[in-house]
C-alpha cells in the first residue's frame, strides 16, 4: 500500500485477499493470493499456529477460524504539516479475536507498519493475553509513517485523526489501545482525549499506557521490561542452574530493552552490549546501565557511552553471551544469521524477532528461547490492571502492582515452563498450546451465532 492512492477499490481488493496459502486443502473460504498481508511476521504466526494446531489436534474449524484476523480497518488519514502542506498517511487497526472479552493491542508508528505486520501482532497479543489469562481478544495497529521525522504537533495531529477515524472500532468495552514502538505515553493521552471530546465525557479506560495524572497505572511504563527480566532471572535458574552473574546482551534501547537492561543490572546481571536504532555499544566487563540512561537522556543515542567501543546490529546479536534478548523489532535473528549466534538463552522482548526456521535451528542446537507471548506479557498485564483501575475507579500502589505482575508472570513461567518439560517441547509450543486451548475451549462453550 505504501506510497499507493487508496480508494475504496483498492481496500476492498485489499480485504478480499487478505490471506495466506490456507490448511492445504480446499478447506478455506479464502482465495489463494499475494497481498501485503503476506508479511514474514504474518506468516510466522499462521505457521507458529500451524504447527500448534497440528500437534494438539485442534479441530479444522477453529483452526481456519483463528488463521485469520476477525476484523481489520484500513484507513487514510490526511495530516496538516508544519510547512502547510497536507500529506496522506496509512492506518491500520486489526482485531484479530474477540471471545475472551474486548480486544487489546499497542499501536506502534514505524514505516514497516503494513497490514501483514498489523495482522500477524494482533494474532500474537490474542495467544498472550489468553496465555496470561487476562479477559481480553488480541489486536493490534499502527501508522505507516518515519516518526522521526514529525515534528510533535505533527505527531498529535497525526495520532488525533488516526483516533477519529478508528473510533467506532475503539472503546473501553471494544478494543482498547495501548504503546508500542515510537508511542509513549502522549500518545496515549492524545488518543483518551480525542474519543473523550467525541463522546463528550471523560474516557480513560479508552486506552491503557496513559500517564499517571490522567488514569494511567504506577509501573506500567516499567512493566514489559520488568516481565522479560522476571522471565530472564527465572529461565537462568530453570534451564541454566542459575548462572551467577551471566553476561546479556540486549538489542534495543527503547521502552522494553532500557527497563530490561536496567533491572537485570541491578539484580547483578553482567550487561555486556546494548544497541538503538543508530548503533550498538559493547563492553565485555559490564556496562553500567543507570550511567547509561542518563547517557541516552542527553544524547539520544547509545553511541559515544564512555569505556565502550562501538558495534553494530548485525555484531551485536553474535557476541559471545549467556543471554541473548532482542527487544527492538521482528524478525531479527533469521536463516541468515543464526549459525553464528553464540548464546545459552534468548528471551524474546520484542515480538517476534526470530524467524521459524531460526527457531527450530536454535531448538535443534538446545538454544533455550522465551517466546515473546510470554516474555513480554508484562506490559499488558498491567494494562489489564489499569484498566481494572479505571474501570473501578481504583488506585493501587507501585507496590501492589508489581506484586500483582510478579504473581501472574510466576504462575504463566510456571506453566509454560511445567508443560515444555513434561511433553519435551519448546517453550514456544507449551506458551501457544496454552493459550490456543484456553480460546478453542471458550468458543466451545459460547457455540457459533447463529
Ligand atoms: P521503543 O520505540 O520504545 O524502542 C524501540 C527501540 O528499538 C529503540 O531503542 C530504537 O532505537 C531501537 N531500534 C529500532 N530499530 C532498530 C534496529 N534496526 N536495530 C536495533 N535497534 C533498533 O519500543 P518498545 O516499546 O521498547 O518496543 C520494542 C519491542 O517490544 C517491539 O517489538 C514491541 O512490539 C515490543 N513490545 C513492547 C511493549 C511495550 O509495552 N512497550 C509490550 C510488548 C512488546
Amino acid at each position: 500500500m505504501n506510497g499507493t492512492n487508496i480508494n475504496e477499490k483498492t481496500l476492498t481488493k485489499t480485504m478480499s485477499e487478505f490471506t495466506t496459502p490456507p490448511l492445504g486443502d480446499k478447506a478455506s473460504m479464502f482465495p489463494l493470493t499475494k497481498m501485503e498481508c503476506e508479511s514474514e511476521l504474518f506468516l510466522q504466526a499462521q505457521s507458529q499456529l500451524d504447527e500448534v494446531a497440528k500437534a494438539m489436534g485442534l479441530e479444522k474449524h477453529l483452526h481456519e477460524r483463528l488463521r485469520y484476523p476477525k476484523r481489520a480497518m484500513i484507513v487514510s488519514i490526511p495530516v496538516k504539516m508544519d510547512d502547510n502542506s497536507v500529506k496522506s498517511f496509512v492506518g491500520y487497526r486489526v482485531q484479530h479475536d474477540v471471545t475472551l472479552g474486548p480486544a487489546k493491542g499497542g499501536i506502534r508508528f514505524h514505516p514497516s507498519v503494513n497490514l501483514g505486520e498489523v495482522a500477524a501482532l494482533a494474532m500474537l497479543m490474542t495467544w498472550k493475553c489468553a496465555l496470561m489469562g487476562l479477559p481480553y481478544g488480541g489486536a493490534k495497529g499502527g501508522i505507516n509513517c518515519k516518526p522521526w521525522n514529525l515534528s510533535i504537533g505533527e505527531t498529535e495531529r497525526l495520532t488525533r485523526r488516526y483516533t477519529s477515524e478508528i473510533i467506532n472500532l475503539i472503546g473501553p468495552d471494544k478494543d482498547i489501545p495501548a504503546p508500542d514502538m515510537y508511542t509513549n505515553e502522549q500518545t496515549m493521552a492524545w488518543i483518551m482525549d480525542t474519543y473523550s471530546i467525541n463522546v463528550g465525557y471523560t474516557v480513560p479506560s479508552v486506552v491503557t499506557g496513559k500517564p499517571v495524572s490522567i488514569g494511567g497505572s504506577l509501573g506500567r511504563q516499567e512493566a514489559t521490561g520488568r516481565g522479560v527480566a522476571y522471565c530472564t532471572r527465572r529461565a537462568n535458574k530453570d534451564f541454566l542452574g542459575d548462572i551467577s552473574k551471566p553476561s546479556v546482551v540486549v538489542q534495543g534501547f527503547g521502552n522494553v530493552g532500557s527497563i530490561t537492561a536496567k533491572m537485570l543490572h541491578e539484580a547483578g546481571y553482567k550487561i555486556i552490549a546494548v544497541s538503538d536504532v543508530f548503533g550498538g555499544i559493547v563492553n565485555k566487563n559490564g556496562i553500567d546501565i543507570t550511567k547509561l540512561l542518563e547517557h541516552v537522556k542527553i544524547k539520544g543515542k547509545v553511541e559515544g557511552f564512555a569505556n565502550c567501543e562501538n558495534i553494530s546490529n548485525e555484531a551485536l546479536l553474535e557476541l559471545e553471551c549467556d543471554i541473548l534478548i532482542p527487544a527492538a523489532l521482528g524478525n531479527q535473528i533469521t536463516q541468515d544469521n543464526v549459525t553464528k549466534l553464540k548464546t545459552k538463552l534468548i528471551v524474546e522482548g520484542a515480538n517476534g524477532p526470530i524467524s521459524p526456521e531460526a527457531d527450530s535451528y536454535l531448538a535443534q542446537h538446545n538454544v533455550i528461547v522465551v517466546p515473546d507471548i510470554l516474555a513480554n506479557a508484562g506490559g499488558v498485564t498491567v494494562s489489564y490492571f489499569e484498566w481494572v483501575q479505571g474501570l473501578m475507579h481504583l488506585l493501587w500502589s507501585e507496590d501492589e502492582v508489581n506484586q500483582r505482575l510478579e504473581q501472574l508472570m510466576d504462575k504463566a513461567c510456571d506453566e509454560v515452563f511445567k508443560l515444555s518439560i513434561d511433553n519435551n517441547i519448546r517453550l514456544r509450543m507449551a506458551a501457544l498450546q496454552i493459550g490456543v486451548s484456553r480460546l478453542a475451549e471458550a468458543k466451545h462453550l459460547r457455540g457459533l451465532y447463529p
